[in-house]
């Protein structure tokens, strides 16, 4: 699984421009899926039939595909360009840090000299350094998106890379159609856009799908660093099982299914009660009439930053889960 998380991870596909690694999964898929199709606005969705007759129903799973990234405002007489935010980019993550625009153009971050010293900079102080002179040789426009460029690395149980917010989920969601046998559902697995500017792909896709209960596959934080958040999910411990976030509250019924799940089969879970953010799960609960969603996480350090860091042994057993929910009822309760 290591190949294609370190594609999808370095992979170029800041939100709207997903193109690039819808290509890779479309790919990927293909040979497990028995029907993929593109939406309007981008998704990928994929369909794998139940492996019985009939389906007990449609379970949708999402992972969005898109990154965070900076959209160029403005260029100067020298060539310079400023930029806005595409999703949550913070100031302290940038300096000296590189980008790439989707035509493979540099750049550099750098600062405003007098901002240097004291205090954190916002994003205004900052801009990128594409080795220009002027607008006129400056090869990326206004409007031009650039993602972190960062490789990715593997040391020890550790996975590290740019956008593993949320191509690990992809690549979840990837390597569980390669490998899932028996589903009792129709299942709809979603590659989603633009997740990080309000789960817009999500909100579409899952109007599309119109699912029976929905499962987002995405990243959350972790309390594990030094003077961390008091917060229970760490590295290594196992899958995330969301209970809430700041945008929504799972379906208590299918979290506690997905408990009980891992605990049959003794899969690794930590229960995820995250402070900031929010996934697909929001825009898949609210579809239509309401649906049944929740949310596996992987547990990631240092979020929306270029190195992005998850444990392989997490990614299992989310994986692991996924594979052991659709081959039984999911029982929501009420
Ligand atoms: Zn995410």
């Amino acid at each position: 699984m290591e190949e294609i998380v370190r594609e999808l991870t370095e992979a170029y596909g800041p939100s709207g421009a997903e193109g690039r690694v819808r290509k890779l999964i479309a790919e990927r898929i293909a040979p497990y899926v028995d029907e993929q199709r593109v939406d309007a606005l981008g998704n990928l969705i994929a369909l794998k039939r139940a492996s019985v007759s009939p389906a007990a129903g449609r379970l949708m799973l999402a992972a969005h595909m898109d990154e965070i990234g900076l959209i160029v405002s403005y260029i100067d007489e020298k060539g310079f360009l400023r930029f806005h935010p595409v999703g949550g980019v913070f100031p302290l993550t940038l300096l000296g840090g590189r980008v790439v625009f989707e035509n493979g153009t540099l750049g550099v971050i750098g600062i405003e000299e007098r901002w240097r010293e004291d205090k954190i900079p916002p994003l205004e102080k900052l801009f990128i350094d594409v080795g220009a002179t002027s607008p006129a040789d400056c090869p990326v426009r206004v409007g031009d998106v650039a993602g972190f460029h960062r490789p990715f690395f593997a040391q020890g149980t550790r996975w590290v890379g740019k956008a593993m917010d949320d191509r690990i989920g992809c690549a979840v969601l990837v390597e569980f159609l390669r490998q899932v046998k028996e589903s009792i559902y129709d299942l709809y697995v979603v590659f989603t856009v633009q997740e990080e500017i309000g789960l817009r792909g999500a909100a579409v896709s899952a109007y599309g799908v119109e699912p029976d209960v929905a499962i987002a596959v995405d990243i959350t934080t972790t309390g594990d660093v030094p003077e961390g958040e008091k917060m229970a999910v760490e590295l290594g411990k196992g899958v995330a099982i969301k209970v809430k976030d700041s945008g929504m509250i799972a379906h208590p019924g299918l979290r506690r299914h997905m408990v009980q799940m891992a605990e049959r089969t003794g899969i690794p879970y930590q229960l995820e009660v995250l402070r900031r953010g929010t996934t697909d799960a929001y825009a898949l609960q609210v579809s239509r009439e309401g649906v049944p969603a929740g949310v596996l996480s992987v547990p990631t350090r240092y979020a929306h930053t270029p190195s992005e860091m998850v444990d392989q042994r997490d990614v299992r057993a989310a994986l692991d889960l996924l594979l052991r929910l659709v081959a039984q009822p999911i029982e929501l309760g009420n």
